[in-house]
């Protein structure tokens, strides 16, 4: 269940640091930061000793501590020791299909992603549109919410749910119903054809909506970035591309998929990956990454989830005591992938792994744009959880802890297009943010030692977070996922 404002209200009682002051009583409330550290996800240096006065739902100013005025009726937060960072994005989930919301906006909540952006769901747009106004009014609690909509695929559809589109007629049709229905972007697949993923790309154009997510095998990395598609979603077909001899492989990865018997197609499969590692085209690369930061062609590597799917046979994911906020039908889900354990297959699929890391090491270099995503739900991606680990994981990519934080904050809010409002701990923006017990600019794992999260200027902290965590453990009912 949502928490309800009143709540909310009595969980910000407890608070765990020193409050001074009485709770507001005026029409507008006022929560006062003082003496905290602030990153702004700009570049310019923290910022230490300062007030941070923060009005209704936006930041009203900040100041060195010494110059702060004092405000009767604030809620004062001592913030000795503390470091204030802007809310974090996580720039792939898939949370809107039915029940979810209720499930996972608490765990976006409790682990500081106060922004999301869905990359496609069962929820109609009507729906999400509802969602989208109880979370900014503060009825529900929740993250901003970006939304796709229904997924755009071809004939053979991979989701139930998704909107099959199989020609340029279709796409005309589709684009508009979803641009006029709400949809913040589209999201394209992989079972599109060529010609109706051409055409979606000239008619999202027109529509001026942007289109991103996955991109068809008949349809290349380099030219997706030349139609204009925002962002590629998990490095889609990039390793592939990246080989020597792609069509080839592109073949042989045909032939996997329809061969009749499981270890033919295992030991084909094996042999494409085996030459996407081998035959890694630097050249081909340089070109890519120049076309990419060229188009402004972002990109989501969900690290995270192409981990989980890389150590899929580990059964330490088993015995993650995060389990215990996931409902049992979607733990079986997770339990059930991946089929059965093949040492070769296991090892390859590890080196790839090694691989996409060295990708994104190399993208960064070059400068192409990159966001953090998790593609939460899927299996051992958390809610709320997996974004601190896909930060660390971007960091282990060559990413600086404050240009990982970025992928979550600043970069998020421009991809939007939303960085008057969001993305930096800036005057005048929403009040969206995180304190933390440590320095993230030090270790990146430090966005894990939260001590308060302040949601559209609501001060929730750590025990008010704890007892949202507490309260998701409690009945837990089924629910799918997808990629
Ligand atoms: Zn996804």
């Amino acid at each position: 269940m949502p928490v309800k404002p009143f709540q909310l209200f009595l969980l910000c009682l407890s608070l765990p640091l020193a409050l001074r002051g009485q709770p507001a009583t005026q029409s507008i409330p006022i929560l006062i930061i003082n003496h905290v550290t602030v990153i702004d996800a700009t570049t310019s240096s923290p910022k230490l000793d300062m007030s941070v006065v923060i009005m209704g739902d936006r930041i009203r100013s900040i100041t060195p501590y010494s110059h702060a005025r004092r405000a009767a009726n604030a809620v004062v937060v001592d913030a000795r020791g503390k470091f204030l960072i802007a809310g974090l994005w996580d720039m792939h989930v898939h949370s809107l299909s039915q029940g979810q919301p209720d499930r996972f906006f608490p765990l976006f909540v409790a682990n500081g992603v106060t922004g999301i952006r869905d990359l496609g769901g069962d929820i109609s747009l009507e729906h999400i549109a509802r969602l989208k106004k109880e979370t900014s009014e503060g009825s529900r609690l929740g993250p901003e919410i970006y939304a796709a909509g229904p997924i755009l695929e071809g004939e053979h559809r991979f989701w139930p749910f998704s909107l099959s589109v199989k020609d340029p007629a279709e796409a005309h049709r589709a684009v508009s119903e979803l641009t006029n229905g709400g949809a913040d972007f589209l999201k394209v697949y992989n079972t599109l054809s060529r010609e109706t993923y051409l055409a979606i790309a000239s008619e999202a154009k027109a529509a001026r909506i942007p289109f991103v997510g996955h991109i068809p095998n008949s349809v290349t990395p380099a030219e997706a970035s030349d139609l204009g598609q925002k962002s590629i979603e998990h490095l889609w077909g990039i390793p592939l591309y990246l080989s020597s001899e792609p069509e080839q492989l592109k073949k042989m990865s045909a032939e996997a998929d329809n061969a009749d018997d499981p270890k033919t197609a295992r030991d084909l499969f094996y042999k494409v990956n085996q030459a996407i590692l081998a035959s890694y085209d630097s050249k081909k690369a340089d070109a890519l990454f120049e076309k990419f930061v060229h188009n402004s062609t972002w990109q989501t590597p969900t690290l995270v989830v192409l981990r989980s799917y890389a150590s899929i046979h580990n059964p330490r994911l088993r015995e993650d005591p995060r389990n215990a906020y996931i409902a049992d039908d979607l733990r079986k889900f997770w339990e059930s992938t991946g089929g059965v354990p093949d040492l070769r297959n296991d090892d390859i699929q590890l080196r790839l792994f090694a691989h996409d890391i060295e990708i994104v090491r190399a993208m960064h270099s070059f400068g192409v744009p990159l966001l953090a995503g998790t593609d939460t739900p899927n299996p051992y991606t958390y809610p709320g959880f997996s974004l601190h680990e896909e930060l660390q994981l971007l960091v282990s990519a060559g990413l600086s802890p404050r240009e990982a934080l970025r992928t979550a904050t600043l970069r998020a809010a421009e991809f939007l297009g939303i960085q008057r409002d969001f993305g930096s701990v800036e005057t005048g923006k929403v009040a969206n943010l995180v304190l933390l017990d440590a320095n993230p600019a030090d270790d990146i794992r430090n966005t894990e030692k939260i001590r308060a999260v302040i949601l559209r200027g609501k001060f929730l902290s750590r025990e008010a977070l704890e007892e949202l965590l507490e309260n998701e453990k409690r009945s837990l009912p089924g629910q799918k996922t997808r990629r």
